[in-house]
């Protein structure tokens, strides 16, 4: 399995600075093989950037969508448009998404099922909190994330990208130790009983990757403050390639 290197830029980037950071970003990676790249900006720079990376290896990914296909849903984004823009990919359950704009595993459940209906590849995000690692909670939790939200569609999970972002280590600068990142990736792939890829998200960052990517059970980064700089964002994606 190629190593997926994902690029989650949040609510940043105009698109004239997505513009200029996409192309940046192509001239860095231009010689690199192996490697899936995806670059997952802001709904606004999406045709921008989907314009430039067309023809590269760069692969398109959507933040959010809606779990219906499209109606009476104000400020909501249909996964058709995102896939009619050239994406592939779509972000499910990001934390910042359960404990800031209240998703539920029931919502991201319906979302991950229209995802696979229409044919989005989702990268399904589960992690557990800082109190919650704390209470020994973090496998209860995970475990919770993932028999709810693929409840339905357990035998198709295959088909999505599984990222564990504890959430205690996003945009802190937190890192969970690679022993700790690849304990819980185990966990996962046990539960999971199927080849599905596990990303490791949370302040991953050059000096951090290379020991990450080194464990078993970690078969991509995904990246979030890294990501907006093309020089660390190539870097990441350039791991161990001398
Ligand atoms: C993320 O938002 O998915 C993320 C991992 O962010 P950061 O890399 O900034 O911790």
């Amino acid at each position: 399995m190629e190593p997926i290197i994902a690029g989650n830029w949040k609510m940043n980037k105009d698109p004239a600075e997505s513009r200029s950071l996409v192309q940046k970003l192509l001239e860095l990676v231009s010689d690199v093989k192996e490697r899936a790249i995806i670059i997952i900006p802001p709904f606004t720079s999406l045709p921008y950037v989907s314009e430039i990376i067309w023809n590269s290896r760069l692969r398109l990914g959507a933040q959010n969508m809606h779990w219906t296909r499209q109606g009476a849903f104000t400020g909501e984004i249909s996964g058709l448009f995102l896939k009619q823009l050239g994406c592939e990919y779509v972000v499910i359950g990001h934390s910042e998404r359960r404990h800031i704009m209240g998703e539920t595993d029931e919502v991201i459940n319906k979302k991950l099922k229209t995802a696979l209906e229409i044919g989005l590849i989702s990268i399904f995000c589960v992690g557990e909190t800082e109190q919650e690692k704390q209470n020994g909670q973090t496998e209860e939790v995970i475990s919770r994330q993932l028999s709810q939200g693929l409840q339905g569609i357990e035998n198709e999970v295959h088909k999505l990208i599984l990222a564990y972002e504890p959430v205690w280590a996003i945009g802190t600068g937190k890192t969970a130790t690679p022993e700790q990142a690849a304990q819980v990736h185990r966990f996962i792939r046990a539960r999971l009983k199927k080849n599905t890829a596990i990303l490791y998200g949370g302040s991953v960052k050059p000096e951090n990757v290379d020991v990450l990517m080194a464990q078993q059970d970690i078969d991509g980064v995904l990246v979030g403050g890294a990501s907006l700089k093309p020089e660390s964002f190539a870097r990441i994606v350039r791991f161990s390639i001398p």
